[in-house]
């Protein structure tokens, strides 16, 4: 068996031998085989808004099931564009400038296939959701990686040098990849930090990829800016968004980007190619989102917070030191007052012996040691999950 093993891999392609599977999809099967509290990968386990669900239901018992436009059912682009000028004041025409993908996930990887060439750099921020790593080598891109550094206080903010930024840039740099609000630090990039990135992309002719999933889940009085909404950034800037966090249906898999035109027809090309097209029911329904009232949106940010200030005191008095996050819904944690080897041989443990799954901070990084004192716990869960999981971390062993 070994051996036929062995056998087959000559005929693999040089690029998957670059990158595994994710860790952090493998951690929500860990937690099934050990019957864990999944707190690893980031999908909520209560139910969809009832009115969003009833549209879905509706499209399909409405014969909404051939394709949809390739780029996207006409009324989803149109609320988009609707939703993004309130939201963002950032105008998009919905017939050329919007492409909707099988979850964001697609639209950063058909974006960074229609924009990369063969050693091309693109800057992203680390630690990064961990997509990014094989997307980056999957498009041919060389990934440059900048430190956002964690706060030296409890309830300060991850931040990046200046310098070390500027040092990423020059004359192969084609893209960076921004993620605010982020994941896994919970970092929301203040107006400040995106015109800096804004500066550096101007100067050196970069485009900025932005995925702004987590839009509307923001604490602390904290503002979500879009960076196409910087002078200077509307034509340099792939905004990319979705269903998924903002209405807690990550299994629908309706995302997009919004782009200018040439950028956009070139995403529309490689879209059509691996996908056709997003689920033609899920698209209706994603548009009757698109149409909540404004108080949803609030409600979902309260939700949140309120489940943050739930599982930071559990993971604080387990041990964790926790770094607060201002947006997304993630605490990424330091682990060093545990004595653990490092945070695989910790969230083996976790999973198996404490039964709580969470996410190997190593994941998050290109060099694993950078990662090595830290782990993710998504906390978008009901309260008894988060009450379970704190009960069973109670059981921790804290080494010093
Ligand atoms: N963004 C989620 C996380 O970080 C996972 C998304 C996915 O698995 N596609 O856990």
């Amino acid at each position: 068996m070994a051996d036929a093993a062995i056998q087959q891999k000559q005929f693999l392609s040089d690029k998957v031998e670059r990158f595994t599977e994710s860790v952090i999809r493998e951690m929500t099967r860990q937690a099934m085989l050990y019957g864990a509290v999944n707190l690893a990968q980031g999908f909520p386990d209560f139910p969809a808004p009832a009115d969003i669900k009833r549209a879905a239901q509706e499209a399909v018992a409405n014969d909404i099931n051939q394709y949809a436009i390739t780029w996207g059912a006409r009324n989803l682009r149109q609320a988009i564009a609707r939703q993004t000028e309130v939201w963002q004041g950032i105008s998009a025409d919905p017939e050329t400038e919007i492409t909707v993908c099988c979850g964001s996930t697609e639209c950063m990887i058909s974006t960074l296939l229609a924009v990369c060439n063969a050693g091309d750099e693109v800057v992203i921020f680390e630690p990064f959701y961990e997509n990014y790593g094989p997307d980056a080598i999957l498009s041919g891109a060389k990934p440059r990686f900048v430190k956002l550094r964690p706060p030296s206080m409890a309830d300060g903010e991850w931040t990046f040098d200046e310098r070390e930024l500027r040092a990423a840039f020059h004359n192969q740099t084609k893209a960076i990849i921004l993620n605010t609000p982020n994941n896994p630090t919970g970092k929301v990039f203040t107006r400040a930090e995106l015109e800096l990135i804004r500066d550096l992309c101007v100067e050196f002719n970069v485009l900025a990829i932005t995925d702004e999933i987590y839009e509307h889940i923001l604490y602390d009085g904290t503002k979500h800016i879009s960076i196409a909404s910087l002078e200077g950034m509307r034509e340099r800037t792939v905004t990319i968004n979705g269903v998924s966090k903002t209405y807690s249906v990550t299994g629908w898999r309706v995302g997009w980007t919004i782009a200018p035109f040439a950028i956009t027809n070139a995403i529309r090309k490689v879209h059509d190619f691996l996908t056709v097209g997003a689920p033609a029911p899920l698209q209706e329904a994603g548009a009757a989102a698109l149409g909540l009232a404004s108080e949803y949106y609030q409600k979902l940010a309260h939700g949140y917070r309120a489940r943050r200030d739930r599982l930071m005191p559990a993971l604080a008095e387990a041990g964790f030191k926790c770094f607060r996050p201002r947006g997304a819904y993630y605490v990424m944690t330091d682990i060093s007052g545990f004595g653990f080897a490092d945070d695989l041989a910790f969230t083996r443990y976790l999973v198996k012996e404490i039964g709580v799954a969470a996410v190997p901070g190593s994941s998050f990084y290109n060099d694993p040691r950078d990662g090595a004192r830290q782990v993710r716990f998504a906390f978008c869960k009901r309260d008894e999950t988060l009450d379970e999981a704190g009960k069973r971390l109670r059981r921790l062993p804290s080494r010093i």
